[in-house]
Formats: C-alpha cells, sequence, structure tokens
C-alpha cells in the first residue's frame, strides 16, 4: 500500500480539546473548588433573588477563554437560580441535590456513553439500579427500568405500556382508531398530579377518558367511588383499563391504598399504574414503606430520585413488571440500531427498546454513586427527618393565633395559611411572595380545597429545624404588615387618617 502523506494544516486537526491543558486542568480546579466553596457556604447567600432582566446576545462567532466564561456563569448565572440547593427552600417539590451526584454527573458527562443500546458497562449500571428497586419494591428479578427525565414522562410511559397492552399493540399500527381504543377508559383520584392527566391527551386516548374519582381527608382515591364509577361504565358500555395510583400526593403527601386498588384492579382485570414520583422511593425507609404496602402487585411505576432521594436533577425512573410488555409497547426495528451476538452491537434488549428516547445520558451513575455513597438507610433517614420537621412546623404553625393548618400533616408537607376575616386569599398570595423575597425562607403558594395556602414541602436533607423556625417566624412578622396594609387599603377614605 502506498503511504498516505498528512499535511501539516491537517494533522493539528480541529479537535476541541485544549491546546494547553496545564492552563485547562487549573480552570477546572478553580471551578471544583468554587463549586465546593458555594454548597458549603451555601446558607450564606439568600435562597432566591429576583434575576436581572435577560439581555439579547447575538450568536458568539468567535472564541472566549473558559476562565472568561466562567467568570460571567459566577457573575450572572449562580447568584439567580432558584435556590432548592438552599435548606429554605421549601417550595413546590424540589431536591436538593448532593456533591457526590454533582460529582458523578461530572464523571458521566467526562465518558459521555450514549445509554440508547450497545454492549457497554453503563448499560450494567442502569440494569442494576433496576434491580435494585425491583428488590426494594418487592417485583420480580427481570422486571424493567429505565431512566427518564422526570414522572411526566414515566406516568406517560406506563399508560402507553398499559394501552398497548389492552389493545395486543394494534394501537402501533392503527393509531387508536379501533372501537375498542375509543372506549377505553382510566381512573384516578382529584389530588392525582396534572401530568396523569396530560399523559391521557399524549396518549391520543383524550382526557375525557380519565375518570376523576373524589379524595378522603388524606387525599386518598375514595375505593367506594372507584369501583361505583367502574360498574357505572361498564354498565355503558365502556371499558374500564387503567388505574393511576398516587403514592405521595403534591397537595399533603397522600398514599393511595395499593392493596385495595390491586384488588380491585385484579377483579376488573385493570392495569395498576402508581405514580410514586414522590413516595415510590419510601421503600427505602423501613418507617415509612408500610405506606406502599401493596406495590408488590402494581403493573408499573414512575418515581423520581430527584426529589425526596436527592440526587440531582433529572433523575426520573418508570418500572413495569412484565418486561415483556413493556418493550412490545416500544421496541422498533431499523437497520442501523441491528442486534448481533458478539462485538458492540450485543447486549439486546437496548434501553432504546422500552421508551421514546434513542440517545440517553447516563443518569444512573449518579443514583448509583448515591445508593452506594449514603446507603439507603441514610437515604431513608433523610425522608423520615423531613416527616419529622413537617409534623414539628405543623405543631408550631397550630400554636400560633395568626396562623392555621389546613390539612393534617402525615407526610413531610404542609399547607397552612395566615389568617384575615375577610382577604386570606389576597394576603397569603402575598405573603408566599414576600418570604420568597426575604431570601431566608421560601414556601410556594397552592390551593387547598378551593382557598388559598402556604405550601412547605420539606424536601431537602439540609433543612433543620431552625429553618422551620424561622418560617414560622417571618411568615407571622411579615403576615402582620401585609395585614396591616390590607386593612389599610380596604378602609373607607376618610377612615384612614
Ligand atoms: C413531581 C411530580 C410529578 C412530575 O414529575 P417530574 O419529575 O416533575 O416530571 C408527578 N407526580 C407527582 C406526584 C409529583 O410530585
Amino acid at each position: 500500500m502506498e503511504k498516505i502523506e498528512l499535511k501539516s494544516s491537517e494533522a493539528a486537526g480541529r479537535s476541541l480539546d485544549p491546546s494547553d491543558w496545564s492552563q485547562l486542568r487549573q480552570d477546572a480546579h478553580r471551578m471544583l473548588d468554587d463549586m465546593l466553596d458555594h454548597l458549603q457556604g451555601i446558607e450564606d447567600r439568600p435562597v432566591w433573588r429576583p434575576p436581572p432582566p435577560a439581555q439579547p446576545v447575538p450568536l458568539p462567532r468567535g472564541s472566549r477563554t473558559l476562565a472568561d466564561v466562567y467568570a460571567e456563569f459566577r457573575d450572572r448565572i449562580l447568584p439567580y437560580t432558584i435556590g432548592n440547593t438552599h435548606p429554605g427552600f421549601m417550595g413546590w417539590v424540589h431536591g436538593g441535590g448532593t456533591v457526590v451526584g454533582m460529582l458523578a454527573e461530572m464523571l458521566a458527562a467526562g465518558i459521555n456513553p450514549n445509554l440508547g443500546g450497545r454492549d457497554h458497562v453503563p448499560i450494567a449500571i442502569e440494569r442494576q439500579i433496576t434491580a435494585w428497586m425491583a428488590q426494594s419494591l418487592g417485583w420480580p428479578d427481570d422486571s424493567s427500568g429505565l431512566f427518564v427525565t422526570g414522572s411526566s414522562v414515566a406516568n406517560w410511559i406506563g399508560l402507553h405500556t398499559a394501552i398497548t397492552t389492552r389493545l395486543r399493540q394494534q394501537n402501533r399500527r392503527h393509531g387508536l382508531t379501533t372501537a375498542m381504543a375509543a372506549n377505553l377508559v382510566g381512573y384516578t383520584s382529584a389530588a392525582a398530579h396534572h401530568c396523569v392527566r396530560r399523559g391521557f391527551e399524549l396518549s391520543g386516548l383524550g382526557n375525557a377518558s380519565l375518570r376523576v374519582i373524589d379524595i378522603d381527608e388524606h387525599s386518598r382515591i375514595r375505593c367506594d367511588q372507584l369501583i361505583a364509577a367502574i360498574e357505572q361504565d361498564k354498565a355503558a358500555g365502556v371499558e374500564p383499563f387503567f388505574i393511576a395510583a398516587t403514592s405521595g400526593t403534591i397537595d399533603v403527601g397522600g398514599f393511595d391504598d395499593l392493596e385495595a386498588l390491586s384488588q380491585i384492579a385484579k377483579h376488573y382485570n385493570l392495569w395498576l399504574h402508581v405514580d410514586g414520583a414522590i413516595g415510590g422511593i419510601a421503600t427505602l425507609s423501613s418507617q415509612l414503606a408500610p405506606r406502599l404496602a401493596g406495590i408488590e402487585h402494581a403493573d408499573s411505576l414512575a418515581m423520581d430520585f430527584h426529589k425526596w432521594s436527592q440526587v440531582p436533577y433529572e433523575a426520573g425512573f418508570v418500572m413495569v413488571r412484565d418486561p415483556v410488555l413493556h418493550r412490545q409497547a416500544f421496541e422498533t426495528v431499523a437497520a442501523y440500531l441491528s442486534r448481533e451476538t458478539r462485538g458492540m452491537a450485543a447486549g439486546s434488549p437496548w434501553p432504546c427498546d422500552f421508551g421514546p428516547d434513542l440517545s440517553r445520558g447516563f443518569k444512573a451513575l449518579k443514583v448509583w454513586f448515591s445508593l452506594q455513597v449514603y446507603g439507603a438507610d441514610a437515604l431513608g433517614a433523610v425522608m423520615e427527618h423531613t416527616c419529622e420537621l413537617a409534623s414539628e412546623l405543623a405543631d408550631m404553625i397550630g400554636a400560633q393565633e395568626q396562623l392555621e393548618l389546613l390539612a393534617p400533616v402525615t407526610l413531610n408537607i404542609v399547607c397552612f395559611r395566615a389568617k384575615h376575616p375577610t382577604a386570606a386569599d389576597e394576603l397569603n398570595r402575598r405573603l408566599s411572595i414576600a418570604l420568597q423575597e426575604s431570601g431566608r425562607v421560601a414556601p410556594s403558594l397552592t390551593s387547598y380545597r378551593g382557598r388559598k395556602a402556604l405550601r412547605a414541602a420539606i424536601f431537602n436533607h439540609r433543612t433543620r429545624r431552625e429553618h422551620i423556625v424561622e418560617l414560622v417566624q417571618l411568615a407571622c412578622q411579615l403576615a402582620k404588615e401585609i395585614s396591616a396594609d390590607l386593612d389599610l387599603s380596604a378602609a373607607p377614605v376618610g377612615e384612614t387618617l
């Protein structure tokens, strides 16, 4: 063979790797050290501050040094995050993240694997997490599991698998045009997350095919009403096929009775899916695990490692008890994805056979690190601690004349509000903003049974008793100030003097 000569200009290549690795190493160490300092001193900063207005910036054509862009990150991005790493953050349902998770993200990005498929150990790590979860749930060893962005997608995957199973995959070819598809109805509770409804929309069934069943005083689906609705639907000639239960409702952390629901599902031949975005991980705590009793009978489960188990975003996860049904709902044939028994294309089935994503990052690594470095017991203890704090918070609220608890606290979410004889909704709306703008403690605003409420969702492992105390004190103080303002503006003209 003739020797192939390289031109000197070609030899240099176009690689994006640094020309000066020692400078890069310095910059990289600085970034790592700064971020560790940031997390170590997280309490020295406000939870949140309003971000400055965004300026339009043209697409950068030229280059800048890493140090220069990093300085911009430090000044323009870092101070203006939503603050869920801060122990005073109690808004919505956000996990706090961990240093271990952060480091694992860096390692995952460094090896930059694509977990859509092929034969490499990162996929085995994802399967390891699946096996651990199956074990903790009491599911068969061969249950399938898949990392996705979050439970919004995980819930939809459970639903799609249920529909495809019921329609014997006819929907994959013909869509939902069969008479049978037009007749399918599912059930969930009034406390279910809105993504269950959206899942019905995405699936093509439409949200009119989702029956919303009343809840009891602990935000659990009322099984008597569920049965009545199923019977009514059957009598009307439609076909019940699916229940979406919730383990950990978004409003107060209620757990549906999975034992009862699994019996109903069995009796009527329905697919039992569990939205465990919050509580699906409760098996890690021996104290909390009993609330999931019956989960061993469920057909599919959505859960989020990025919430209560503190893994950095995103780390949603879906599990399906029967891997064959799961695969039949998603697997497709394509020449460029053909499988072998040896070489890099071995290792079938691949993760892309179980969900809509082909290119997939290594989310499993940060979960693998977290479960091993901290251990399931410590993560379970964090969950228990957040419940203890919530229950203390409920007690403190009960002891304040100005405040009232709106719902019994049974998990780690507290709905309460400041009292006002005529303008409680407006007072609490303003109070939520004032608390958030204080930079000290940040609950969110919700509505509970038609009344505006502050919601303190204690999910962060860094939150301590003193933050709970501060929330109560600051809420009382600010409520007084806002009430005075409201009363002043409500007073008839002439009486203000
Ligand atoms: C957060 C949440 C979801 C949605 O999960 P994402 O990870 O945000 O997509 C669904 N259900 C419940 C109960 C949740 O708390």
